[in-house]
């Protein structure tokens, strides 16, 4: 039975990092496609105006508890979360264990110099890692089958997906009877981070909680979506802890 919290009709696994980087492990053991998600604040509001995405998050394999906004949740409905599991993180801990493991990765999304920077990155960092393909994140839909064939001709175990939320989940989702990958998981901006092209928050903002701030005082174009963060925590102070 996995132990999970609901918040506005979203599933949140409650794992710590380690936990969710030996879920990851165990599902690279069977063959079949897990999908893992990394709901935020900004993807659980994004899903109460989307059945089609909340639906599709409640089918994952994991949900890991990403963002200060879901462990203030958990904080108030007295359910504590352990730690905050970001995705970017995660991420970086998978690609770690791949290159001890040889387990093999590819990457998709984000725009075509972007990926290929974030593939050289990587394998400068890892030289032992193992991506066997990438591709960026602007293709027709009439590409999509010489996009997943290569992944799967490429026998690749893991899949990390950059579209952003939430064209990330629901395309694996549309993908998930045809990809042969054993891990799908949506990474959102990490390509941009992994290539050096967006700074990640510093880490005194990351332990106080306040990667947003840093990030709406880097790119403050995005107050819109950003609004989703205080509405969040106003619906949580004002809502009943959900079964
Ligand atoms: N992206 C993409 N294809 C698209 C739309 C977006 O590959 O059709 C990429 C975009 O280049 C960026 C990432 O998806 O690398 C989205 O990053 P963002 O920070 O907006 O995502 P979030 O983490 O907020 O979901």
């Amino acid at each position: 039975m996995r132990d999970r919290l609901n918040i506005f009709g979203v599933p949140i696994d409650k794992v710590t990092m380690a936990d969710a980087v030996d879920m990851v492990q165990n599902f690279l053991k069977e063959d079949r496609l897990h999908i893992v998600a990394t709901p935020n604040a900004e993807i659980i509001m994004m899903a109460q105006n989307d059945e089609e995405y909340k639906d599709i998050l409640n089918k994952t394999d994991m949900n890991v508890p990403d963002g200060s906004g879901v462990v203030f949740a958990s904080k108030v409905y007295k359910e504590d979360l352990p730690e905050r599991v970001a995705g970017f993180d995660l991420m970086m801990e998978l690609i770690k264990i791949a290159s001890l493991k040889k387990q093999k990765i590819y990457l998709l999304g984000a725009k075509s110099d972007v990926v290929k920077d974030a593939y050289l990155n990587l394998i400068k960092k890892y030289p032992e890692i193992d991506i066997v393909g990438f591709h960026d994140g602007y293709f027709k839909d009439d590409d999509e089958e010489e996009l997943v064939n290569d992944i799967n001709e490429k026998k690749a175990d893991l899949l990390f997906v950059a579209l952003g939320a939430p064209k990330q989940e629901k395309w694996i989702y549309k993908m998930k009877d045809r990809l042969n990958v054993k891990v799908a998981i949506g990474v959102g901006g990490s390509f941009d981070v992994i290539a050096g092209k967006v700074e990640r928050a510093p880490e005194m903002y990351r332990k106080l909680g306040l990667e947003w701030l840093y990030r709406l005082l880097k790119e403050p174009w995005r107050y819109k979506r950003m609004m989703a963060l205080p509405k969040f925590a106003i619906k949580v102070l004002f809502s009943k802890k959900q079964s």
